[in-house]
């Protein structure tokens, strides 16, 4: 494709974009497509020459697109946000366009140090402590996802407790059960056994980690010979963004020297709110390291996911191997950042390029009011569901997550739990909307976040008609 034949279909491209966008209440939310359809609806094989590109875009509308969940439809509520922007979305072409792998700062200097200011804004953005800007011992970096960078902290976590995954040496993390599955992950990458995934008691009520309880297991631990290596406290738990009380547990991993991680992959980006930054509590004193998606919710398309350290030098001698045809000045200099130290793949995209844009365009202030706004819709919502006497409300909800139960009387709890599937299902069959679940003790929830960009009052007086006459009309 030349750059003139490119201006062309970039330019169809950016219109098929946009009137994706301007016409996107018109998709059913959920697909509708069975399994295996979109795949027989392709050609089995490659083609053997080049065809126009007009060709992609004719079978994006008639094969990809009924394939589709809209994720940025106004009415998809279903697990966390993952928001979407236009600054992000040119924010992403524009690093397509470049074309940019950016392992070490000699690929482009430009792609490290855009990262390093972007990171360190976010990092004041936010309100984080001082050490995790660049210009410290600490630092942050863009991964992937949160559960690359849970990895790089459990590995990171084991390097400071004198060994290195995979040494033969008994190593333990702690979690919840309501810890995301991620840290089961790292943990299992990093060769912990899954008996040393030690699951730490949650306040019945609040379904934050028990702090106590946490001691007692760390205790029993070091008594067997384990060596504790991390503790993961999470803001925001992905099933009812419960929070663990940070400073607590920073208290307990302080006094027996064990690295604090909290991932904060959803709720840690509403601290660009002022009033949300007691979220924070306990971080600035204890946490070795914390991760926030802005892929989740502050706009910025999948994937971006910001993972700041109080020290970055036991990630770097975790991670850091230099074989020789990686060796250059500038990385022999000592004075650049190379982050292919911070991750775990080699490459790396440009990333920063989109967060960039997406702080530029929105401003804290715009920022600031997106986050808003999905609270603000989410206390609406769950005041609607509050005023029914068919509903049971999850009181807690300080973010745009809300979580409820239809109330089935007369029924088991397992034919009330049958129900509420049912009900859901009916729901995101209907197109209308796209909620998801849990489970809290015995109770299947349903669970509506708030996020997308798009989402107006309208959309959830829409949401909650719906939800209410499809329970009222199953009595
Ligand atoms: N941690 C929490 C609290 C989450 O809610 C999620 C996803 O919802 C993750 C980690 C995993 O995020 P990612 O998809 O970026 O790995």
């Amino acid at each position: 494709m030349t750059p003139e034949e490119f201006r062309e279909y970039g330019k169809q491209v950016v219109d098929w974009i946009a009137d994706y966008l301007a016409g996107i209440e018109d998709y059913p939310v959920r697909s509708r497509v069975r399994p295996g359809e979109v795949r027989a609806a392709l050609p089995a094989h490659p083609p053997e020459h080049g065809e126009p590109f007009e060709s992609v875009l004719d079978d994006l509308d008639s094969v990809v697109l009924p394939g589709i969940t809209h994720w940025q439809h106004p009415s998809f509520f279903a697990y966390f946000p993952a928001n979407a922007s236009g600054p992000a979305i040119l924010g992403d072409l524009l690093s397509a366009g470049l074309g940019v792998q950016g392992m070490v700062w000699a690929t482009s200097p430009a792609c490290t140090e855009l990262e390093t200011v972007v990171v360190d804004w976010l990092a004041e953005l936010l309100d984080l402590p001082a050490h995790f800007r660049t210009d410290t011992a600490g630092g942050g970096v863009i991964q992937d996802s949160a559960s690359s960078a849970s990895l790089v902290a459990v590995l990171a976590a084991i390097q400071r407790a004198g060994g290195r995954a995979g040494d033969g040496r008994r190593y333990s993390i702690y979690v919840s059960s309501q810890t995301h599955s991620s840290l089961e992950k790292a943990a299992r990458i990093a060769g912990i056994g899954a008996e040393y995934v030690r699951a730490v008691d949650v306040d019945p009520e609040t379904l934050a980690m028990d702090p106590v309880h946490l001691d007692t297991l760390i205790a029993e631990d070091v008594a067997e010979g384990v060596t504790p290596a991390l503790v993961c406290a999470t803001i925001g738990t992905t099933s009812t963004t419960a929070i663990d009380p940070v400073a607590r547990i920073g208290q307990v991993c302080r006094a027996r020297g064990i690295w604090l991680h909290v991932d904060a992959a959803y709720a840690g980006v509403s601290a660009v709110c002022p009033e949300l930054r007691w979220i924070n509590d306990g971080v600035a004193a204890f946490a070795d390291s914390y991760v926030t998606n802005p892929h989740k919710w502050l706009l910025t398309n999948f994937d971006c996911s910001v993972l700041w350290l109080a020290d970055r030098a036991p990630l770097i001698e975790a991670l850091s191997i230099l074989p020789e045809y990686l060796r250059n000045a500038a990385s022999a200099s000592g004075e650049v950042i190379d982050y292919r130290d911070w991750q775990i793949p080699l490459g790396r995209r440009f990333r920063a390029l989109k967060l960039w844009s997406v702080i530029r365009w929105y401003g804290a202030e715009g920022l600031r009011a997106h986050v808003r706004n999905g609270i603000e819709l989410a206390d609406e919502f769950a005041a609607l569901v509050k005023a029914h006497p068919g509903f049971r409300l999850l009181e807690h909800h300080p973010f745009s997550l809300v979580c409820f139960r239809p109330v089935w009387p007369g029924k088991s709890t397992a034919d009330a739990n049958a129900a509420t599937t049912e009900l859901l299902e009916r729901l995101n069959d209907s197109g209308q909307l796209y909620l998801s679940h849990t489970k809290v003790g015995d109770d299947v929830l349903l669970r509506l976040a708030v996020g997308a960009p798009m989402t107006q009052r309208r959309h959830i007086q829409a949401a909650w008609d719906r939800i209410r006459t499809e329970y009222e009309r199953s009595q």
